[in-house]
């Protein structure tokens, strides 16, 4: 018998509902290590109501008293950070120094958040007139909610549910099936902090529960992250329902590698952002561009090293990768590679058929490395998010600078040179919304903000950061006098100060 994961409603683990649910494995071994609960319309409604009714007397409480909510819970979460690791790992799959970083990564939007009262400070323009004030504000939306994915179950989540929290919102999150005992812990660990029963509800499940936040009236806003199809159909339907929302989509990072680059240290950039995390990450560098005579330098540096991998279970403290996260996602991964042998590619280093003693049922592949990849083939276009790494060839800086343009996606991208002017060119003109100069992974602190552009994202708010307090808000703004100020008599022309 295995454990079944449930939800997290009006601050504690709800029993098992019973009704559909979702097998969560161990992709070391390949084995079903949970069973994962699907709720249905009725109990996201329930989920619903319990934040609804959780809201006003959170929303009212002073921002200060918010922020010491953050600050506990930010001290629990670094008590926790080695048990949050391990489920991260033993369910996604990545090896536990990385799934460590995932944390710190999400405890610093925590950090970020601590800080409500400064970032919910609007502006003041006293004697817009004569005796009249100006003042604006922002107050928090209501219920919102969060849709996440399974390569971050901790980070992701927490680019949201902090921010939102702590402007005063109350939040429902419907995070990824393949790994739900992170959320599930994240959840318990803030009630533990303070925050009131029903301010963070955790609603696991698939498209059911979804459809019910898009549509639901009571629901004022929707954060997503994951795959573009679903992001565009989100942001759409949830659009349609008058909601916001913010939908982060899928992405194929290049990272671009001038002649005059350090070619060591871009080798271990790119090894690092291709093959980290088993390539399971929307920042992970899919593409390498090699610009005029820098291929064959940098493919004999990538080849030894891609063959070298160190390929593990989680917990192997000599494991550069972990196995990827389903037998399904595995396949489609290899797919991919039989794809691009077809298509015309050269590869370089085939990873298909690497096998682990005594893991021989898991998830695993090892590195793959293709080289002459064109923008036409479809590995090129398309998302593979696996440990395979393309490279391809331009002549120079603006035929690069044009493949990385043209491409669907924006989310990530680099370059790395000595060249001053060429890094600013590269930043000035590339159509990309998170840029790194010598940066494989130019991830934004929590106190900038994370968003791509093109089909990386729809919407115009990106996360954490002042984007996501904007999010998160509705600015108001008052205008005011004091009845000595008033003048004798109706006005009937646009008003005017002075
Ligand atoms: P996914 O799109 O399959 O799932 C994301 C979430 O949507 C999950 O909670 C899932 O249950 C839900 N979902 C799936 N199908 C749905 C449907 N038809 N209707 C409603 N909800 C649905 O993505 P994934 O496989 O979990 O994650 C990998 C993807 O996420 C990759 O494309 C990756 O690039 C992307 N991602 C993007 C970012 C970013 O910041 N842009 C960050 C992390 C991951």
């Amino acid at each position: 018998m295995t454990a079944t994961l449930t939800h997290f409603i009006d601050g504690q683990r709800i029993a098992d509902p019973g009704g559909r649910s979702g097998k969560v494995y161990n992709p070391a071994t390949g084995e079903v290590a949970a069973t994962v609960s699907f709720a249905d319309k009725a109990l996201t409604e329930r989920a619903i109501a319990s934040a609804k009714a959780a809201f006003p007397a959170w929303a009212a409480k002073a921002p200060l008293a918010r922020a010491r909510v953050m600050f506990k819970y930010k001290e629990l979460l670094e008590r926790n950070r080695d048990e949050l690791a391990r489920l991260i790992s033993s369910e996604h799959g990545k090896v536990l120094s990385d799934a460590k970083g995932e944390v710190t990564r999400g405890i610093e939007v925590v950090e970020f958040a601590c800080g409500i009262p400064h970032l919910m400070k609007g502006e003041t323009s006293p004697q817009v007139g004569t005796g009249v004030d100006s003042f604006s504000m922002r107050q928090p939306l209501g219920v919102v909610a969060g849709i996440t994915p399974f390569n971050f179950p901790a980070m992701v989540p927490m680019w949201m549910f902090p921010v939102a929290i702590a402007c005063g919102n109350a939040f429902i999150l419907k995070p990824s099936e393949k790994d739900p005992s992170t959320p599930l812990l994240l959840a318990e660990l803030l009630r533990k902090a303070g925050a009131p029963e029903g301010v963070l509800n955790v609603v696991n499940g698939d498209k059911e529960v979804v459809d019910v936040l898009l549509t639901h009236p009571d629901v004022q806003a929707v954060s997503f992250v994951g795959s573009t199809p679903i992001a565009e159909q989100i942001y759409h339907t949830g659009c349609a329902h008058n909601k916001r929302v913010q939908a982060l989509g899928g992405a194929k990072n290049h990272m671009v590698v001038m002649p005059d680059a350090d070619f060591d240290q871009a080798t271990d950039a790119l090894m690092g952002a291709a093959y980290g995390s088993a390539g399971e990450r929307c920042m992970a560098v899919s593409v390498a561009v090699a610009v005029g005579d820098a291929g064959d330098r940098l493919v004999d540096r990538l080849a030894p090293k891609v063959g070298n991998l160190r390929i593990g279970p989680y917990d192997d403290p000599e494991a550069d990768m972990g196995p990827l996260v389903t037998r399904e996602h595995l396949e489609r991964v290899k797919g991919y590679v039989d794809l691009g042998v077809e298509e015309g590619a050269e590869l370089v280093v085939d990873g298909r058929d690497v096998q682990l003693q005594g893991y021989e049922n898991g998830h695993f592949m090892g590195g793959c490395l293709f080289d002459r990849v064109t923008p036409d083939m479809r590995i090129y276009k398309e998302e593979i998010f696996g440990p395979v790494l393309s490279v391809v060839r331009a002549d120079d800086f603006d035929q690069a600078v044009g493949m990385i343009n043209d491409h669907e996606f924006g989310n990530g991208t680099a370059i790395f040179t000595r060249d001053g002017d060429a890094a600013r060119q590269f930043t000035q003109d590339i159509q990309v919304g998170m840029v790194g100069v010598n940066v494989p992974i130019p991830v934004p602190m929590a106190f900038h903000s994370f968003g791509g552009w093109k089909r990386s994202l729809f919407g115009d708010h990106a996360m954490h950061g002042m984007e996501g307090v904007r999010f998160y808000t509705k600015l108001k703004t008052v205008t005011q006098r004091w009845p000595t100020g008033i003048r004798a008599g109706a006005e009937y022309t646009m008003p005017t100060m002075g």
